[in-house]
């Protein structure tokens, strides 16, 4: 059983992250609902000497889940220990972890939604009760004891809160729903960034990059440095507007984001099912990807973005993938069902 201990910047993507992830709040930029509620939560709960109620935090991948769990702790003042669902495979994997929790301690549980029923009944009476069962040996002398714990904060990341049981969801006090960040946004966190590894980033190519992004920060903050490495090499040392769009051609970034993945579902969709609506089990085949993969990485930012629909018989491209990839419309009201139809 891996724990990942307490190291705040353990598992981080790059290991420049360490000086470049934001530790307090205030550091974090966007997100401003969500900062707005851990604030007052945080503040209440440390007045009163309390550890802060459980906080579920969810989103589409890199916008910061894990990077607020880490946050909470800094502002909570206390231990961060960090799993994962799927390491935790039996409850003794979770009895480990719970009872080396220190007072208020925060315990990060990412892709909470991929814990096993067994672990997740564990966790309901140490997140509601602070106390575990644990049995001890086995055969004729086993016996079950209880454990009392230390009061601590859950925070549980999902990519997908919809597969999360009602009644884990039910155990959560603050639930949190991250959203994509504004090109804006995005700029400031690429410009920050910049900052601290002290280099020079020109305002249209902090743009430039932001627009790139796919409203997510992790992609920001890796698209600068491959730019950088651009400029650096290539460039007169200088990231603006032009390095920017070239280094990111290079990696087959187009100038809405859309990397090679995104458009070939897209292409797939209107070239190989008429537009939809197809099964997200039908595209993944077709394009070769995890449906997960594309239901949690991919689909979410095309759906925001209003290149695509889902519907209940599955995805279906909007006109604005027909424009982006040049295709001509189709005629209005013309869905799979009704070519199907006409053939
Ligand atoms: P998630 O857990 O949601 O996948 P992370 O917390 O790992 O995302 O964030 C991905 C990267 O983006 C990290 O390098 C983190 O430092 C950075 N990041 C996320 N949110 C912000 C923000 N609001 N401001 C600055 N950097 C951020």
């Amino acid at each position: 059983m891996e724990t990942r201990p307490v190291n705040p910047e353990a598992g981080s993507e790059d290991r420049t992250d360490t000086t470049l992830r934001p530790r307090r709040l205030e550091e974090m930029l966007g997100q401003a609902k969500v900062k707005e509620q851990l604030r007052i939560g945080i503040t209440a709960a440390r007045e009163r000497s309390e550890n802060l109620d459980h906080v579920l935090l969810s989103g589409p991948p890199g916008l910061g889940k894990t990077t607020l769990a880490h946050v909470i702790a800094n502002e909570m003042e206390v231990e961060l220990h960090a799993t994962s669902g799927p390491l935790l495979d039996k409850p003794v994997d979770l009895a480990g972890i719970v009872t080396a929790l220190g007072p208020r301690d925060v315990l990060f549980i990412d892709e909470i939604h991929r814990i096993n029923r067994e672990v997740e009944e564990y966790l309901y009476s140490a997140m509601e009760d602070f106390r575990i069962d644990i049995l001890i040996d086995s055969g004729p002398t086993a016996r079950s004891v209880t454990i009392d714990l230390e009061r601590f904060t859950l925070v549980g990341a999902t990519t997908r809160q919809g597969l999360l049981t009602a009644p884990m969801r039910a155990r959560f006090g603050i639930t949190a729903n991250l959203d994509f960040y504004s090109t804006d946004e995005l700029a400031e966190i690429i410009k920050r960034d910049a900052r601290l590894l002290s280099f020079d980033v020109e305002q249209d190519g902090a743009d430039e990059i932001a627009r790139r992004s796919r409203g997510t920060a992790r992609l920001a903050k890796r698209w600068l440095r491959r730019v950088r490495d651009y400029a650096q090499v290539e460039g007169d040392g200088v990231v603006n507007r032009n390095a920017a769009k070239a280094a990111l051609e290079i990696l087959k970034v187009d100038e809405l984001g859309l990397d090679e993945t995104d458009i070939r579902l897209l292409t797939t969709i209107i070239d190989r099912f008429a537009g939809g609506p197809v099964g997200v089990n039908n595209l993944a085949a077709a394009i070769g990807e995890e449906e997960d993969t594309i239901t949690e990485v991919y689909e979410p930012y095309l759906i925001q973005q209003g290149f695509l629909k889902r519907t209940p018989r599955g995805r279906q491209a909007m006109p604005k993938a027909y424009q982006h990839l040049g295709r001509p419309l189709p005629p209005a009201g013309n869905t799979r069902g009704d070519q199907l139809g006409m053939l």
